[in-house]
């Protein structure tokens, strides 16, 4: 059984201000050590429930936040730039795990909530519904039959990913009461939810169907302000002064039109 990771910060327990997840923010390095910790409990997860390989890919901006020397040297981790998919290979794994993930921008009362960009994307629609990461990143990896089978973060999130996959494995560390505060896990308690919930969702892995989006997959992105519409780049289709489409066979694909 093989198991790719990917770790975003913004829904790591412990964190839930801005200046945990920006690189030279006061409270940074406490958050990559949170960040850190999180990774280690799931790849133990990963492990106890029978995995024979783990990959993280640390997927928050710039990928490379993760402490080197303090990973759990049984798993392999991608860090840093790649001009390449999202996920490399994923159609050598048999589980996807979206780890420290956060709900979709806009949402209310949830911890540092975004899609993509909190300073550019406003709204994001996935096939004409409203979505976040957990959607596009669950479904580049159902567009190669690859189930996702875990995620942490706040309610908000665990709330949106159980709205798409009723069976996924949803890590609750921390509840929002606003974008920049909730209640938070301490850490043991987090560790360990984290740590069952991946030997759980790997150890039944084989019963959760892949995220699969229809296609043509359409994406329409709202941004934030005026005058960034990229108007006449192939593919896209302007709608507003704020707004456009884009239209693909994939997930992925779509996704590098925008
Ligand atoms: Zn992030």
């Amino acid at each position: 059984m093989n198991i790719f990771v990917m770790v975003d910060m913004e829904g790591i327990s412990g964190i839930c201000r801005k200046s945990q997840v920006l690189p030279g923010g006061e409270h940074y390095e406490e958050g990559r050590r949170y960040l850190t910790r999180d990774v280690n409990a799931c790849v133990a997860g990963c492990f106890d429930g029978g995995a024979d390989a783990v990959t993280v890919r640390d997927a928050h901006g710039g990928g490379f936040h993760l402490i080197w020397d303090e990973l759990d040297n049984r798993a392999d981790y991608i860090q840093g730039r790649s001009p390449r998919e999202r996920m490399p290979a994923i159609d050598a794994y048999d589980g996807l795990i979206l780890l420290g993930y956060h709900a979709m921008a806009g949402t209310s009362e949830a911890i540092l909530e975004h899609t993509m960009s909190s300073i550019a994307w406003q709204n994001f629609y996935l096939n004409g519904e409203k979505a976040g990461e957990f959607a596009i990143d669950a479904g580049i990896a159902g567009d190669h039959d690859v189930p996702v089978i875990m995620t942490s973060g706040d309610d908000k999130l665990c709330a949106e990913a159980k709205e798409l996959v009723p069976d996924i494995v949803a890590v609750e560390t921390k509840r929002g009461l606003d974008v920049e505060g909730g209640y938070l896990l301490p850490p043991v308690r987090a560790h360990s939810a984290i740590r069952e919930g991946a030997s759980l969702a790997v150890s039944t892995c084989e019963a959760i169907a892949p995220y699969r989006v229809a296609r043509p997959v359409q994406m329409r992105l709202e941004l934030v302000s005026r005058g960034h519409v990229p108007a006449g780049r192939p593919g896209v289709t302007v709608i507003d002064g704020r707004t456009y489409s884009v239209s693909a066979n994939t997930v992925e694909e779509a996704l590098r039109l925008l």
